[in-house]
């Protein structure tokens, strides 16, 4: 029966993983991960996260299905993150937030949504991006192009190369944007360079799809929202799918949400509505567990205030790896720029290493990072820093 499937080839990330954990080497370092590790190596428990948690098991409520479009509570302490607590839309009750398994199943819900709404358009992804993207997109039906980028060159964003290609993007396309914090190569636009895309976007009558899975990581939670609060205020209507896997480091949980700004709230009504469908047909309703322990927190201005600085250490740990490994390479190969690792935020870093570089790293090293070169820089630590510079310096001709 079973005799045409065929072998699932494997996530490249996580076969990377099974590989590290299989070898035996002393010393061995995984920087191939898509994880915040603290400087223990370890995937941190956040102390506001703790306390809400405790709280919550010390009166265990009951766990009815959720509604289809998430929690209230959850929904509305979503909005108030991406949008700012003084949004113009949220007040105009224009924005339709549904609480999603994780920023994948925002990204699921979304694209099933469009695929209903806007069956002829197509979608545009950067190259390069977050694998899961084609997938997703292209799962829920669509043709899925990319768009220009990243420059190994430039080792930044090509801007023009990125403006003249959503230039010729058919109206009514969609736009796959990382609004922070870009997964894999840490190179976001600058908010100048934001303000003339969105023009763009709104001359041409594109529809962008917000990806956030980073809040937080770049420059502060509201700084790294500037994309997206940009483009609401300047009427675009868009998707906005966020995570709070890394920023809550709740990865199991399975906590994300779609949010979906429109022109006016009965519109947002309908938007809603069709949300909650596209969720009954997917899983019918998101979990509890996860959801609470965020509304718990964010909705408690002492542990939102906590949860934020807890936030805040952990960007400054990636910066301090960056500057350290910055500062280090720069001392072992003073021959070459290094400039882009302090340019470039978030957890990752594009290296311009080779596959060649990248395998002699493996082999000779023992130090795991992803054949395009991608570090995860948020899984150094003090104790690795040396070891990698070094290394890396070696590998570099
Ligand atoms: N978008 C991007 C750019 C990501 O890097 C990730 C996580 N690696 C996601 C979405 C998905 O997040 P989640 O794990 O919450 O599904």
């Amino acid at each position: 029966m079973f005799e045409h499937v065929e072998t699932y080839p494997g996530d490249p990330i996580l076969t990377l993983n099974e590989t590290f954990i299989a070898d035996t080497r002393a010393g061995k370092i995984n920087l191939g991960i898509g994880v915040y590790l603290n400087d223990a190596s370890k995937l941190p428990v956040m102390r506001a996260v703790a306390e809400a948690e405790t709280a919550l098991l010390q009166s265990p409520g009951v766990r009815p299905y959720l509604p289809m479009e998430g929690a209230p509570a959850y929904r509305k302490q979503v909005q108030r993150l991406l949008f700012g607590a003084d949004s113009a839309a949220l007040a105009a009750k224009r924005i339709a937030t549904a609480q999603t398994l994780g920023g994948s199943g925002a990204l699921k819900v979304g694209g099933d949504f469009l695929k209903s709404y806007f069956p002829k358009a197509q979608v545009w992804i950067c190259d390069p991006t977050w694998d899961n993207h084609r997938a997703i997109f292209g799962g829920a039906g669509f043709t899925v192009n990319a768009y220009p980028y990243y420059s190994a060159a430039l080792q930044h964003v090509d801007f023009d190369a990125m403006l003249a290609a959503l230039g010729k993007v058919p109206a009514g396309d969609i736009v796959v944007l990382h609004a922070c914090c870009h997964n894999p190569t840490g190179a976001d636009l600058s908010e100048q360079q934001w303000r003339t895309l969105a023009t763009l976007v709104r001359e041409r009558g594109l529809l962008p799809f917000f990806d956030i899975a980073y809040q937080g990581f770049g420059a502060g939670l509201d700084e790294d929202a500037f994309a997206i609060r940009h483009f609401v205020a300047e009427g675009i209507p868009l998707l906005v799918a966020s995570s709070f896997s890394k920023n809550f480091s709740l990865y199991g949980e399975r906590c994300g949400s779609l949010s979906i700004v429109c022109d006016n709230a009965p519109e947002a009504d309908n938007v809603l509505g069709q949300l909650k469908a596209a969720v009954r047909r997917n899983y019918s309703n998101p979990p509890t567990h996860g959801a609470r322990i965020i509304s718990a927190v964010l909705e408690n201005p002492a542990l939102d205030a906590e949860w934020t600085g807890e936030l805040n250490a952990m960007r400054g740990r990636i910066q301090a790896m960056r500057e350290g490994l910055y500062a280090q390479l720069r001392a072992l190969r003073p021959d070459r720029n290094f400039d882009y690792l302090i340019k470039q935020t978030g957890m990752f870093s594009y290296t311009g290493l080779t596959v060649a570089q990248v395998r002699k790293l493996r082999e000779e090293s023992a130090i795991y990072l992803l054949e395009s070169g991608r570090i995860c820089i948020a899984a150094l630590t003090q104790a690795t820093l040396s070891t990698v510079a070094a290394a890396i310096a070696k590998v570099i001709d």
